[in-house]
């Protein structure tokens, strides 16, 4: 068996990793004010425990593991777990996402460790705005993080911009000129109803149409839909003529792009999560920490994505995910 296709027909490939769930940033879509971290290091996946999961689900044909968090740069020690990852035979690809507080120090070591391509978190190019958004950010650090991360040549380097209304909606333009003189990526994200602080921030979503609209006032002729086989898992992204910059767009909420959900997700405490509108998960710390073996985990694995659901639905599984804080899932 290398394979894992669960009951939809659809060919699970993309492992996402969660390394921390403590995170420098408090971003207040993605995690309650008052919600503290207090997760030990005996709660957390030891990096051998990481490399024999992930190996397995390498064996069941995963060839895509990003690393996520909290703030995977956190990690005591991520560089020895970048290099362990990178000898994992079947891995193609080991993109990081991170909110660059602490790239400008790691960029050239990920890079020469595999780590060829990185997701920029970065809500606001305006100083007080930044911080506010992520509760006592550094702007200024993590441009540094993303131009350090242009001179290691990672390539792509996409940005992330959470777009809310009335919070940042306006600076839509303004990010992707900054995107343009870069020469990088941009993906505009919906806000996604997880935990308290992602139902909250339901009230300021702003809408892919909304975004879109914004788009193609400024860019209309100029855009180049990029075929699917280009575009990476949810995001539908379109070149900007004459640039070395493409646009995205992820939109959970008004679109499911669930018929084509080719990932699932390992927390920091090890829980497998099949998709982040649903509350089971299966514990794969309890079962590496157990005295199963590797062929009696991966067939815990391919039964576990049995129940990968056909599709999330954010409204009425409110219940659900209410409790979830997407700090702890890695988004
Ligand atoms: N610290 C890293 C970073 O900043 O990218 C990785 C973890 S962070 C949870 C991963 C992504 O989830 C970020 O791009 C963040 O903006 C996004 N995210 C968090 N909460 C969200 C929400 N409620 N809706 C949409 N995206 C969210």
């Amino acid at each position: 068996m290398n394979q894992i296709i669960d009951p939809f027909n659809r060919h699970i490939t993309y492992l996402r990793v969660s390394v921390t769930d403590h995170c420098n940033y408090r971003c207040h879509y993605c995690r309650d004010e008052d919600h503290q971290t207090h997760t030990t290091r005996s709660e957390v996946l030891a990096f051998e425990e990481i490399v024999r999961i992930v190996g397995l689900f390498a064996e069941l044909g995963v060839t895509k593991v990003r690393l996520t968090g909290g703030e995977p740069l956190l990690r005591k020690d991520i560089l020895d777990l970048t290099k362990m990852l990178g000898d994992i035979p079947g891995l193609t690809d080991i993109p990081l996402s991170t909110n660059a507080h602490l790239l400008s120090s790691f960029a050239e070591k990920l890079k020469s460790h595999g780590i060829n391509r990185v997701n920029i978190s970065i809500d606001s190019l305006i100083p007080e705005r930044f911080k506010e958004i992520t509760r006592d950010g550094d702007l200024a650090r993590v441009i540094k993080g993303i131009d350090a991360a242009i001179a290691a040549e990672m390539n792509p380097i996409k940005l992330n911009m959470v777009v809310m209304k009335g919070v940042n909606d306006e600076e839509i333009e303004s990010m992707i000129d900054f995107a343009i003189d870069r020469g990088l990526d941009i993906r505009f994200i919906e806000t996604m109803p997880i935990g308290l602080a992602g139902i909250e921030a339901l009230d300021r979503h702003y809408s892919e149409k909304e975004i879109l609209e914004r788009v193609y006032k400024k860019y209309g002729n100029k855009l180049i839909a990029k075929d699917s086989k280009q575009t990476d898992g949810p995001a539908k992204s379109m070149l900007i003529e004459g640039t070395n910059t493409s646009i995205a767009t992820i939109s959970a909420v008004s679109n499911h792009f669930c018929a084509s959900c080719n990932r699932v997700r390992l927390t920091a405490k090890g829980d497998l999560i099949l998709c982040l509108g649903q509350k089971d998960s299966v514990s794969l710390r309890d079962a590496v920490r157990s005295k199963m073996n590797d062929e009696e985990i991966k067939n815990l694995i391919i039964k576990a994505i049995t129940k990968k659901p056909e599709k999330h639905f954010f409204s009425s599984d409110i219940d659900n995910i209410s409790n979830r804080q997407m700090v702890e899932i890695g988004g």
